[in-house]
C-alpha cells in the first residue's frame, strides 16, 4: 500500500469550530497510527470570504492542541505550496482539459442573468431553480450557443467554467464510516469549477490538490457529503479514478438537545465555548469564546473530541494521545451525529487536571495568577497545585481555590464563627498561635499534634475549633485539609493570620 497521506483543508474564514478540530484529530490519529503524513492545506480560493488573521489562528489552534502537521504552508514539504491561492496557475489547465473532453463548459451569464434565471424558471415543482441539466440549454454557455460562445470568448467576455453534470446517473462510492453511498446526479447543479478571475472554486481545487498531493484518505465533515458526487465525477473525468482517496464523512456535532448542528450562536446562548480558542472577528470586533481561554487543557479537549463520535468499544474514556493513536479506528466512528455536552467536557478537564503533574500544570496555572495580578512564587505554587487540583475543574479555578496561599484574604467570612465564639475559644487561639512558634519541623503532623494537644488541655472539642481555624487561614469555608494549608503557608503567616482574626473577633 502507498504511504498514507491525509489532510486537513480549512478555509480561513473565521474561528475554528470544535468539529473542525475533531476533523484534524481524526486525520492526525490515522496518520500517526499508520506512520503516514498529516498535511495542512489552506483552501483560500474564495477571496470574498478571506478573513485576515484566520490562517495564523488555525496554526495556533493546531499548536495548542499538539496536532502538528508534517507538511504545511509554514513547514513546506515536497508538494509546496500548501496554500491554494499560491497554486492558482496549476488549476486552469485541468478545467480546460475537462471542457475539451466535454465534461465541462464555458458559461457567460452575468450576475443579473443568473438572478433572472431564479425567477424565470421558478415553478411549484422547482421552487429554487439551479443551473442544472434542466436549465442549462436556456442559458448563455458553450453548450447552448457554441458559435456565439467562441466569439464571446475571443472578445474577452468574462466567463466561468462549469461542470456538466449528467442528468440521470447513479454515483456510488464507498465511505469508511457510511459504507456504500449513492446519489442520483439529477439533483446536482452544474457547479462552477473555475471563476472569471481564473481562480478555481473549492470543488476543482480540492480534487486537483488531493491528486497532486497524493492524498490517500480524505476525512471531512458530513456537510461535504452533498458535494461528493461532483468530486467523484471530477476524479473520473480527469482520468484519476484509480488514485482517488478513500472517503470518510465524519458525523455532525449536534446541539445539546440533539436538534441540529451545534453553532457558535448556541455556545453564546448557552454559555459555553464552541471554538478551540478565542476568536475576534476583525470586521465586527465580535469575540467568540474558546476552550483554551475558558481554562481547558489541550489533553482534555482532545480526549473529549475523540469521544464525540468514536469509542474504543470498551468502558475506557480517558485516553492519552498515544493511546488514541494506537486504539483509534475510523471504522468505529459513528454515522449518527454526536450531541455536545458541556458538563461532560468539563468532566474530562477535571479528570485531566487530577491526573496531571504539578510540573505539567504549573505554566498554565501561573498564567491565570499573573492575569489576576497575584505573584505566585513557583516552588510554592507547584506544591499548592498538588494540594488543590482535586478541587479544580477549569484552570481559573486554581485562582479561586488557592489565591489565599499568596495573598492574605482581604475579607474573612466571620459569620459561621461568631455564633459560637466565646472567651475560651479566644484564649485557645491566642495560646495556640504562640505554641506554634515553638515547632521545629513545620509540617502537617506537628501542627496537628500541637493543635490536638492544646484542644485537649483546654477541654474543647477539636471539631469545634477546626472551622474557625480554616476561616482564619483561608478567609472562607473551603479548601484542602487545614493543617496542609498551614504547612504551606509557613509558620509566620499561619501565626499572623490566627492573631489577626482573633483580634477581629473580640471577646
Ligand atoms: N475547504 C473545506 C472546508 O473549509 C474542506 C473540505 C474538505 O476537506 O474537502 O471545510
Amino acid at each position: 500500500m502507498d504511504k498514507i497521506r491525509v489532510r486537513f483543508a480549512p478555509s480561513p474564514t473565521g474561528g475554528l469550530h470544535l468539529g473542525g478540530v475533531r476533523t484534524v484529530l481524526y486525520n492526525y490519529l490515522f496518520a500517526r497510527q499508520h506512520q503516514g503524513t498529516f498535511i495542512l492545506r489552506i483552501e483560500d480560493t474564495d477571496q470574498n470570504r478571506f478573513v485576515p488573521g484566520a490562517e495564523d489562528y488555525i496554526v495556533e489552534c493546531l499548536n495548542w492542541c499538539g496536532l502538528i502537521p508534517d507538511e504545511s504552508p509554514l513547514k513546506g514539504g515536497p508538494y509546496a505550496p500548501y496554500k491554494q491561492s499560491e497554486r492558482k496557475s496549476s488549476y486552469q489547465k485541468y478545467a480546460e482539459q475537462l471542457v475539451e473532453a466535454g465534461y465541462a463548459y464555458y458559461a457567460f451569464d452575468t450576475t443579473e442573468e443568473l438572478e433572472q434565471m431564479r425567477i424565470r424558471f421558478k415553478t411549484d415543482e422547482n421552487p429554487s431553480p439551479q443551473y442544472d441539466s434542466r436549465i442549462r440549454m436556456q442559458m448563455k454557455n458553450s453548450l447552448s450557443e457554441p458559435e456565439k460562445a467562441r466569439q464571446w470568448k475571443s472578445e474577452g467576455l468574462p466567463y466561468v467554467i462549469r461542470i456538466r453534470m449528467p442528468d440521470n446517473e447513479e454515483i456510488h462510492f464507498s465511505d469508511l464510516i457510511r459504507g456504500d453511498v449513492h446519489f442520483n446526479t439529477g439533483q446536482s447543479d452544474d457547479k462552477v469549477l473555475l471563476k472569471a478571475d481564473g481562480m478555481p472554486t473549492y470543488h476543482l481545487a480540492v480534487v486537483v490538490d488531493d491528486y497532486l498531493m497524493k492524498i490517500t484518505h480524505a476525512f471531512r465533515g458530513e456537510e461535504w457529503l452533498p458535494s461528493a458526487p461532483a468530486h467523484i465525477l471530477l476524479w473520473k473525468y480527469l482520468g484519476w479514478e484509480k488514485d482517488m482517496p478513500q472517503w470518510a464523512h465524519l458525523p455532525l456535532i449536534l446541539k445539546p438537545d440533539g436538534h441540529g448542528k451545534l453553532s457558535k450562536r448556541d455556545g453564546d446562548k448557552l454559555g459555553f465555548p464552541v471554538f478551540a480558542m478565542n476568536w475576534t472577528d476583525p470586521k465586527t470586533g465580535e469575540l467568540t469564546a474558546g476552550f483554551r481561554e475558558r481554562g481547558f487543557l489541550p489533553e482534555a479537549f482532545i480526549n473529549m473530541l475523540a469521544m464525540l463520535g468514536w469509542n474504543a468499544g470498551t468502558e475506557q474514556e480517558i485516553f492519552t494521545i498515544d493511546e488514541l493513536i494506537s486504539q483509534f479506528s475510523i471504522e468505529r466512528v459513528h454515522k449518527g451525529g454526536a450531541k455536545f455536552d458541556f458538563e461532560k467536557a468539563k468532566w474530562f478537564n477535571h479528570e485531566w487536571i487530577k491526573r496531571s503533574s504539578s510540573e505539567r500544570l504549573l505554566p498554565d496555572v501561573k498564567k491565570y495568577f499573573d492575569q489576576a495580578g497575584i505573584h505566585a512564587e513557583e516552588t510554592l505554587l507547584a506544591k499548592v497545585i498538588d494540594l488543590v487540583k482535586e478541587r479544580c475543574t477549569l484552570l481559573p479555578d486554581f485562582v479561586d481555590q488557592a489565591s489565599f496561599f499568596f495573598l492574605r484574604p482581604a475579607q474573612y467570612d466571620l459569620e459561621p464563627i461568631k455564633g459560637k465564639w466565646n472567651t475560651d475559644k479566644k484564649m485557645f487561639f491566642a495560646e495556640f498561635a504562640d505554641k506554634l512558634s515553638s515547632i521545629h519541623t513545620w509540617d502537617f503532623a506537628s501542627i496537628e499534634q500541637v493543635f490536638k494537644a492544646h484542644a485537649e488541655e483546654k477541654n474543647i472539642k477539636a471539631g469545634e475549633l477546626l472551622q474557625p481555624l480554616r476561616i482564619m487561614l483561608v478567609g472562607g469555608k473551603f479548601g484542602p485539609p487545614v493543617f496542609a494549608i498551614a504547612e504551606l503557608l509557613g509558620k509566620e503567616e499561619t501565626m499572623g493570620r490566627i492573631k489577626e482574626v482573633t483580634g477581629l473577633l473580640g471577646e
